[in-house]
């Protein structure tokens, strides 16, 4: 009797597998594509990339994460680098393309340690080591940035909107985005600082050029008036904020009212229109002379609330509603009955303008704003989109230096000292990790490095003279880009908030310590679309 061995099929068919050093390369090389597809974006000399989607909408952009957004990456381990610049994106609000170019970079790095046959564990533990002493080593070379303190805060701005397609208003965005972080500023009971980034609503509209952009002492809404009845201007304005429709609302089941009598019509249609007035009616009687729902408001009512010359806007969103609480000191109201004058906010002003052929609702000379909002401009919907990042970036940067309250210095001058330190903590370790920590340094050259090939400088040059440097003590040595000279950033005010690199340090160094320590890629078979790939059991028709 043959005793032949029959395959095992653990898995179903159509699996995909990967497994061991093959699976590794495979994941680092999907990683560093990304990397280095962002990379020629970095720092002020980086060049835009321009993203056509599948319906031939255009997107220029600098910015790592709206560039790695708009692509539909695919690979597994290439979306796990997405990630990477989304988690900066939401935590700080700019150094994305710092964060994965790092992350790219650290995996170059191990790579050569692997093919040195040093084990991808080993290399993950001396990363671990690194990043956490990296942390560490942060805290010795930043700087305190006190609130007080315009210049440097504007230094951060302008660091943030350098490169951006902005140049020509810099100063004025810049200044527009300390003056929003300041309004909107908040101590908790501790006395830390912090800054809630959804209290800036930043808006923007094609039109004008950016320097036509401002800074409102209160909210914007993409919302017009009413009713063409309703006054312009409101001085003095007392403002409901609404969470309830000013209209009867339609039964929900099908209700059926039987009338014998053309009088009992009439009298039920009197009833309807009383209800409506008396909303207005109430509406008035709390002493408001603007109002804001997130429902609808009836024909009718816009009637009385015009021929009251009460300004009213509908349907606005939830979270201008929110941010018109903050900015006005309205409560919001979700039952008309309970409406009294103490709910009501205040606005000097609130008037609709045309921008751009669409009318916007400006609430603005509000007393003590804890939210504003920012109104862009620029002549065409890229160049206001494009500010928009900048200024994201800008918000993002003076609002993570004031609660972490420190700053580092930019141009590559942080990432050069660190990995200096890290080299110097390296020789106090034995064994491989002393490799991984020494190739954690190494990587951390890839910002000053491209920052330079991006400028068109020689990067060996470049290193050269800023790793000199950094040797005799100049710890703010940073590379001018303008001039390809190595010089002290502190001093040029080319400065950033700790938090951009502690971030970027931290998602950048999980991500590649989580893509060494994959060696199997166990991928199921793709749903085919055309139903050939189908469970036998299924019917064919409908997909899911
Ligand atoms: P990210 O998405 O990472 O923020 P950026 O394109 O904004 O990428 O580039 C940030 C880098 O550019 C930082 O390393 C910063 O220090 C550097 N940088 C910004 N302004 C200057 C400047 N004037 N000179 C040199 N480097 C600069
Ligand atoms: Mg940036």
């Amino acid at each position: 009797m043959t005793n032949q061995v029959q395959p095992i099929f653990i898995l179903p068919e159509g699996t995909l597998r990967n497994t061991g050093k093959s699976a590794q390369k495979a994941n680092i090389a999907a990683a560093k594509a990304v990397a280095e597809t962002v990379r020629t974006t970095l720092g002020p000399k980086g060049m835009d990339k321009m993203l056509v989607d599948s319906m031939g909408d255009v997107v220029i952009s600098n910015d790592g994460v709206t560039i790695l957004d708009e692509m539909e990456i695919e690979h597994p381990a290439a979306k796990m680098m997405v990630e990477i610049a989304k988690v900066q994106e939401d935590e700080v609000g700019d150094g994305t393309t710092t964060a994965v170019v790092l992350a790219g970079e650290l995996l170059k790095q191990a790579e050569f340690l692997i093919d040195k046959d040093v084990h991808p564990a080993v290399i993950a533990k001396g990363y671990k080591m690194a990043a956490e002493k990296a942390q560490l080593l942060l805290q010795g070379i930043c700087r305190k940035v006190d609130v007080k303190d315009r210049t440097t805060l504007l230094n951060i701005a302008r660091t943030a909107m350098t490169g951006k397609n902005v140049e020509l208003a810099r100063e004025k965005l810049a200044e527009i985005a300390v003056d929003a972080v300041l309004k909107v500023l908040e101590t908790n009971s501790s006395n830390i600082l912090s800054v809630d980034s959804d209290n800036i609503k930043i808006e923007k509209k094609e039109g004008g050029g950016i320097d036509d952009s401002e800074l409102i002492n209160g909210i914007v809404i993409d919302k017009e008036k009413v009713h063409s009845d309703m006054p312009k201007i409101t001085r003095d304005a007392k403002i409901a904020l609404l969470d309830c429709a000013l209209e009867i609302k339609e039964t929900e089941t099908d209700a059926k009212i039987q009338v014998d009598d053309p009088r009992q019509l009439q009298a039920f249609l009197d009833a309807e229109q009383k209800m409506l007035k008396d909303m207005a009616e109430k509406i008035s009687a709390s002493g408001a002379n603007v109002i804001f729902t997130q429902k609808g408001i009836d024909d009718l009512v816009q009637h009385y609330l015009a021929k009251k010359g009460i300004y009213a806007a509908r349907r606005v969103k939830k979270s201008d509603i929110e941010a018109l609480a903050k900015a006005t000191g309205a409560k919001i109201i979700a039952n008309l009955d309970d409406i009294k004058q103490t709910d009501l906010g205040f606005a000097g002003l609130v008037e609709e303008r045309k921008l751009h052929k669409e009318s916007m609702t400006f609430v603005q000379h509000c007393k003590n704003p804890k939210a504003v909002s920012i109104l862009l401009r620029g002549g065409t919907e890229h160049v206001v989109a494009e500010a928009e990042r900048a200024m994201t970036d800008a918000v993002g940067d003076v609002s993570a230096a004031i609660s972490v309250g420190k700053c580092v210095a930019g141009g590559g001058a942080c990432e050069v000292e660190l990995a200096k330190l890290l080299r110097a903590y390296a020789e106090t370790l034995s064994g491989r990790e002393q490799l991984a920590v020494q190739a954690f340094a190494e990587a951390l050259d890839i910002i000053p490095r491209t920052l330079a090939e991006n400028a068109g400088i020689d990067p060996i040059d470049a290193m050269t003279e800023l790793k000199a440097k950094h040797d005799q003590g100049e710890i703010y040595a940073g590379l001018d880009v303008f001039t390809g000279k190595a010089v002290d950033m502190a001093v040029k005010g080319i400065i950033e908030p700790l938090k951009i690199k502690t971030q970027a340090i931290q998602s950048a160094s999980e991500t590649a310590i989580m893509l060494l320590r994959i060696d199997d890629v166990i991928s199921a078979a793709k749903l085919d679309k055309s139903g050939a790939g189908r469970m036998p059991n299924m019917p064919p028709g409908d997909d899911y």
